[in-house]
């Protein structure tokens, strides 16, 4: 039977205070620190510690700090790249994707010249394409109306195309030394627990409190290291389950010093995760193989793709497939393998995709014998694309595809799939994709 926690006259439950933890709060940071004026959020009053945790702070990240490629000469541009593609990216692969990216666009003008195709292929595997697209525009809007130099003052890098909040707040701190805060889901993580926000940390009050104790913690003229820090701390020390033994800042931790840290964050309610089932096929006549591109915007937006769509209901996956291509291209085809399934996780639905390998009815006769007549017909209609191509498997490498149908050309033309940082599971700077 869960236990009442019966507070104490300063906010705090009786159980948790009895939960004795071996940090001891700093001399100041005890009673007078948690008022009993809030319910939701208990609200640290700023005091002497605060100097006396920023310290604690850099001199271990000066110490434990990793080496990454983007902090050698704090560019805005390498900043900025680092940040967005570190968007629910697993950290050794951002690494891997940042300095094949500064190989190929060492620069702004480079990638402003850049055609939009050679973007996303380079982009390919990090999912959400939107943000690639983005990153070329605003490279392209640097170029036009910055001469080529990155703006410094918060309200231009807000202006460029994809830069939210949190990312012209990143850049204007790491790369200008703007006195802003960085609060992605590390950030978020590690406040909460030092301040032991109770309350889902997502929505307000908490969100705010969070914002505004952030915002507090920053030494002047320190912001970037501070805020790489704070993200640092979160990534290697205040991680989902806490190493408080080897924390900096345990003996500033109300959460730690509770015993609770474990309950901290509180979570939010759970985004539903809806089941999807779909199909694709595989169109081949000889070494050709029929893709198509999608639309610029929407889902997967200028990806090329092999056509498919959702089963529908009573339907087998088979005939969806023949039914998806036919509609999509004018194309009759039918089954002549079945390659499997292919399961894939976005952020709001799981992915069953069922994929075929097709060929065409009657290519050399009946109805439809001369539009048919060519070794690789025109489609007779494009309902999903707007372009189609019958390509190679060599030259199929150099188009940008979603990730299913990467993993599916691979394992087709022989090719060990990548991994990909698609999955919704993945938790990195989860928060930054509310920009
Ligand atoms: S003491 Fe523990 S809970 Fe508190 S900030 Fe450090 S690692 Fe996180």
């Amino acid at each position: 039977m869960p236990q009442t926690r019966k507070k104490l006259p300063n906010g705090v439950s009786k159980k948790d205070a009895s939960a004795g933890q071996p940090a001891s709060l700093l001399p100041g940071f005890e009673e007078s620190c948690l008022p009993a004026t809030a319910d939701t959020v208990r609200h640290l009053t700023p005091g002497d510690h605060i100097p006396g945790l920023q310290k604690a702070l850099l001199d271990w990240f000066a110490v434990h700090q990793r080496a990454l490629p983007w902090r050698v000469s704090y560019t805005p541009y390498e900043v900025w790249i680092s940040e967005v593609m570190l968007q629910q990216t697993q950290m050794e692969r951002g690494v891997s994707y940042f300095l094949r990216w500064m190989q190929r666009f060492p620069d702004v003008a480079t990638l402003a010249a850049a055609h939009e195709e050679d973007v996303l292929l380079l982009w390919e595997g990090l999912g959400y394409y939107s943000r690639a697209r983005h990153i070329l525009a605003a490279a392209r809007k640097i170029m036009a109306e910055h001469g080529g130099v990155f703006p410094s003052d918060l309200a231009s890098i807000r202006a460029l195309p994809g830069v939210g909040p949190y990312t012209a707040g990143a850049i204007a701190s790491i790369a200008f030394g703007e006195k802003l805060p960085c609060v992605d889901a590390n950030v978020e993580r590690v406040i909460s627990r030092i301040f032991d926000v109770d309350s889902p940390v997502k929505q307000e009050p908490a969100a705010g409190v969070i914002h505004r104790w952030a915002l507090k913690l920053v030494p002047e003229g320190k912001s970037r290291e501070h805020n790489q820090a704070m993200m640092e701390l979160g990534a290697l020390v205040c991680r989902k389950k806490p190493l408080c033994g080897a924390c900096p800042l345990a003996a500033f931790c109300i959460s730690h010093h509770l015993g609770i840290a474990d309950q901290r964050p509180v979570p939010g309610k759970r985004a539903v995760i809806k089941p999807v089932n779909a199909v694709t096929g595989v169109l081949r006549i000889g070494k050709n193989i029929f893709v198509q591109k999608r639309p610029p915007s929407g889902v997967w937006g200028n990806l090329w793709e092999f056509p498919g769509g959702r089963v529908e209901p009573g339907e087998s996956p088979e005939q969806a497939s023949v039914r998806e291509f036919m509609e999509e291209t004018g194309f009759e085809v039918r089954v002549t393998a079945n390659y499997g399934v292919i399961r894939h996780g976005y952020t709001t639905y799981r992915l069953t995709l069922h994929c075929f390998g097709l060929e065409l009815m009657n290519p050399c006769g009946g109805a439809e014998a001369e539009k048919y007549s060519e070794a690789c017909p025109p489609p007779l209609q494009l309902t999903a694309a707007q372009q189609y191509k019958w390509t190679t498997p060599e030259e199929l490498e150099n188009l940008a595809m979603p990730a299913a149908h990467r993993k599916l050309a691979d394992s087709l033309f022989n090719k060990p799939a990548a991994t990909s940082d698609e999955p919704a599971s993945a938790t990195v700077r989860q928060a930054r994709l509310t920009e």
